[in-house]
Parts: structure tokens; C-alpha cells; sequence
């Protein structure tokens, strides 16, 4: 699960992590108030207006702008509000801003430099680490930083068991070049930074930039963080920080079902049980020609509603043009999923696209049987070569 800049830095401030402080505001009159209380609490009177959405890449697509006083503050909010922000992770149709942050501007003149680096802590899969990943170069895209000088990329390996150890954000510090206070800030920062992402059993948190101030605070400007769905059991109150605006809406409703459902661009829905034959199902669509419209897992007890729930899930879609149907029948049996699949289908009524059932382990030739004599526009397969052949069919007769 993402999360919102602003949420990100309440966990972050409440691990010590020192942040670029602000006030999120929904309407421009809001943006105002935040401002002002903003001045009270920390005497800026510049502030940055900083769309929240679930992307990166936000400035460079103009929702992220400097307001010098509080008429500028308004006219920024008024029109960042409401905007259609395309950045380059949002795609080409880009996301609705409902809400700004009114931050503090943190780039302010002062005895030295500001300078901005990069830093992020992940789970480094193949290692079975986590990772922190840093460099001098902040600021900018990574993912250029990491092509033209691959060079000036760190990563500190730490072993979950140990934690950081404090010789670890010391030599972090030493390679971000930082001496005296900002090189004592930034261990403290880097600690807190991973303490919180320990303990939030998050999947990422990635600040860019992490500035150096002027008088050599270190601080968060930004923060991107990606909360381990797996693990929100353990955190009951980040439930609350879910924002259905920023997700795909077929993919909510799939939540709220229980369904694991993530949407495709093809033309062939599936509906499968177990992720790895889900996986295999949509290598299996590639392979007779038809594209996935999405992933869709229904889980160990596959039965009439969640077999109904998925259907419906999946004809939301106007792409789809044929719905693959693959289960494999070892704690559910076959004919009980046959019955469902029956069953959504009457309840669901006028289903135009053909759809192709694959049902193989226990009671499979009966369930083969249940969809054969059932009457409607659905074919059986016991075989995955044969329902991959039947796709093939049935997408060549729509398109001939
Ligand atoms: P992103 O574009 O979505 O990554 O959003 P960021 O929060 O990283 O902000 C984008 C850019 O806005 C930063 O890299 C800074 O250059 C700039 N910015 C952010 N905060 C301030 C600020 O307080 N003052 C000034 N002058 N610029 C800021
Ligand atoms: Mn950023």
C-alpha cells in the first residue's frame, strides 16, 4: 500500500526523523490558514505547495511550486487543486489533486550551501537484506543518476536480525562527503530513518531529496513510502491511511472481496486459484495470442461468490473479449466450483464474452460435465494446452 508525502512524514517525525515541516489543506482557503499557521509555528514565510498524489516526479510536472507570501500561496493552491497532474510515473492520463501540503521552504540562504541527497531502505530480495540505497546526487530522477554514474550509488547492506549498527550511518555519512553537525545529523538521521522503516514493516521509504539545509540541519523534503500489505494485520491504525482515490477502482472493489486482483491492458480476463498458476495462466494466454487483462487470484476457497464476485470484477473491464477460467480442484473441489461458476453466471445474466473453464484435480470430469450441460455460452477444458486452444478460437472467431 502507498502512502501520501505528508503521511510518510508523520511517521517519519514520530521515529525522530526531522522533516520539512507542513500543513495539508483542501481548498485554497485552507491552503491560507495552513500557511499562516505555518509562519506561527516555525517563522517561515516562504512556503512550497506540494500536491499529494501517489507519484513521484510531481515538480517537473508543476505540482510543486514556490509561494513567496499568502496571496501567492492561494493562487498556487487554487490551481494546483483539482489539476490533472500527469508526472512521468502517473501515465499519460495523469491523477486528480485533491489535497496540497503547505510546507516550509527549507532552501533558504544561510552560512553554507544547501545540498541535496538521496536516500531510501528497502528489502534487497535477493540478499535477503534490507538495503539502504544512497548517493550525493539528490534531487534528481534515480533512475538517471543510476544509468549515466552507476558509480556514485552506495548501498549499505543490513542484516534484519542485527539492525543498523552505528559504525553503518557513520561511514554513510563519511561517503555523503558531510563533517562536524550536519555529519552527526545525518547519522541520526539515517538511524531514525531506518528504525522507522523497521518498525512500520514497510516495503520502502525513499526520501528525495534529503536536504543538507543552510545551517546544516539534515532533513526529509520529500518521502515516499510503500507499507508491506502483508504485515498491515499488524498495524491496524494504517488502515486509515489508505486513499481509494489514488487506486485503480476494479482493484478496490477486488479488496473488498477478498479478491487478490491486479489490473492488465490485454483482452483475455482470468480468474485463477493460486498465484503461481496465475501467473502460468497468463504466460499461457501470451502464448496462444491473447494479452492478460489482469491478475486475478481467488484463493484456496474458491466458491459461488467469490467465483461470482470475480466474474463481475472482470466484465467491469471493456477490454475483455473472452474470460479464461483455471482452478485447480485440491482443497475445493471441482464440481463445487463448476456449480459456481453456473451459478454467478445465471446471477449475473446477459455475460456476452465467451468463457472458457479449466478445471483439473479432484472431481474434475464432473465438474467438466456440470458446465457442458449447463446450457450456456461456456466451454469446459481439461487441459491447459486445450483451454489455451480455445482462447485462440474464440478470439480469432470475434475477430473474423
Ligand atoms: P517530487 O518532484 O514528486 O519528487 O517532489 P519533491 O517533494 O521531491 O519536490 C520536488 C522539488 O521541489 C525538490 O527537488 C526541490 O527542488 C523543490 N522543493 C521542495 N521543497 C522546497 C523548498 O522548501 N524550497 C524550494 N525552494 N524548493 C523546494
Ligand atoms: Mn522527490
Amino acid at each position: 500500500m502507498n502512502i501520501h508525502e505528508y503521511q510518510g512524514k508523520e511517521i517519519l517525525k514520530r521515529y525522530g526523523v526531522r522533516v520539512q515541516e507542513g500543513i495539508t489543506a483542501d481548498t485554497a482557503e485552507e491552503a491560507v490558514e495552513a500557511a499562516k499557521k505555518l509562519n506561527a509555528e516555525t517563522g517561515t514565510s516562504w512556503y512550497v505547495v506540494k500536491a499529494q498524489i501517489h507519484a513521484g516526479g510531481r515538480g517537473k510536472g508543476g505540482g510543486v511550486k514556490l509561494a513567496k507570501n499568502l496571496e501567492q500561496v492561494r493562487d498556487i493552491a487554487d490551481q494546483i487543486i483539482g489539476m490533472q497532474l500527469v508526472t512521468k510515473q502517473t501515465g499519460a492520463e495523469g491523477r486528480k489533486v485533491h489535497k496540497v501540503l503547505i510546507a516550509q521552504d527549507v532552501y533558504y540562504p544561510g552560512e553554507s550551501e544547501t545540498k541535496e541527497y538521496y536516500m531510501s531502505v528497502l528489502l534487497d530480495r535477493a540478499t535477503g537484506k534490507n538495503v539502504i540505497i544512497y548517493t550525493t546526487e539528490g534531487g534528481m530522477d534515480i533512475e538517471e543518476v543510476a544509468e549515466a554514474h552507476p558509480d556514485k550509488i552506495n548501498k549499505e547492506y543490513v542484516d534484519p536480525a542485527v539492525g543498523l549498527r552505528p559504525f553503518q550511518a557513520s561511514k554513510i555519512a563519511f561517503n555523503l562527503g558531510l563533517t562536524g553537525p550536519a555529519q552527526k545529523e545525518m547519522v541520526k538521521f539515517v538511524s531514525a530513518l531506518y528504525k522507522a522503516y523497521d518498525d512500520t514493516d514497510s516495503a520502502m521509504f525513499e526520501i528525495n531529496p534529503v536536504l543538507k539545509t543552510s545551517d546544516n540541519k539534515i532533513l526529509a523534503v520529500d518521502a515516499k513510502v510503500t507499507l508491506d500489505d502483508n504485515a498491515l494485520y499488524r498495524h491496524k491504525d494504517f488502515e486509515a491511511l489508505r486513499d481509494t482515490n489514488e487506486e485503480d477502482p476494479l482493484e478496490v472493489e477486488a479488496s473488498e472481496s477478498n479478491l487478490n486482483y491486479v489490473k492488465l491492458d490485454g483482452n483475455v480476463g482470468c480468474m485463477v486459484n493460486g498465484a503461481g498458476l496465475a501467473m502460468a495462466t497468463m504466460d499461457i494466454i501470451k502464448l496462444s495470442g491473447g494479452e492478460p487483462a489482469n491478475f486475478l487470484d481467488v484463493g484456496g476457497g474458491a466458491n459461488a461468490q467469490t467465483v461470482e464476485a470475480g466474474f463481475r470484477i472482470i466484465l467491469k473491464d471493456p477490454n475483455v473479449k473472452a474470460i479464461l477460467i483455471n482452478i485447480f480442484g485440491g482443497i475445493v473441489r471441482c464440481d463445487r466450483v463448476a456449480n459456481g461458476v453456473v451459478e454467478a453466471y445465471k446471477n449475473i445474466g446477459d455475460i456476452k464474452v465467451p468463457i472458457i473453464v479449466r478445471l483439473q484435480g479432484t472431481n474434475a470430469e464432473e465438474g467438466a460435465r456440470i458446465i457442458d450441460e449447463s446450457g450456456l455460452k461456456v466451454y469446459s477444458a481439461v487441459l491447459l494446452k486445450d483451454a489455451a486452444e480455445k482462447v485462440k478460437e474464440v478470439l480469432a472467431m470475434q475477430n473474423a
